[in-house]
């Protein structure tokens, strides 16, 4: 698992204060990435600093949702936090704007259904009262 997931989904999304407004919008159904202002590279999840040229300035771009299945895999063990939900399905898909997301794929989808190359759509989800996360679904 990537650095940084362990604490995706029902844990808080980010404490990057900077970047929070990504939660609000989520809860608002958009699925926002961060591009740098300076060499307009696109980020998600979203980063407030640029590891490319180091600056400190970006601004928010919603993702159309619209991707394509890389690979996934099914998780039978789960981190704290997701227990109850094995086993589970994370995938790697690739935004038509170019930015690959690591998440979880909607249990709408059956794994036999999975096929590299086919499309999914990126979409906000509630996980309970106040956690909002994103999921990958039927287009
Ligand atoms: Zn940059």
């Amino acid at each position: 698992m990537p650095k940084g997931m362990e604490r995706f989904g029902k844990v808080t999304y980010t404490s990057e204060a900077k970047v929070s407004d990504f939660v609000k919008y989520l809860e608002e159904g958009k699925v926002m990435a961060t591009r740098c202002k300076k060499c307009g590279r696109l980020y998600f999840p979203p980063r407030a600093d640029c590891p490319e040229c180091f600056s400190e300035e970006y601004e928010w771009v919603p993702l159309s949702g619209k991707c394509k299945l890389i690979t996934y895999t099914v998780a039978h063990f789960a981190p704290t936090g997701f227990e109850s939900d094995v086993p589970y399905v994370l995938a790697v898909a690739e935004c038509e704007e170019g930015v690959k997301v690591f998440t979880r794929v909607s249990k709408d989808i059956s794994v036999d259904e999975l096929k590299p190359g086919m499309e999914l759509k990126l979409a906000p989800i509630k996980v309970n009262e106040d956690k909002y996360s994103f999921e990958l679904q039927k287009p």
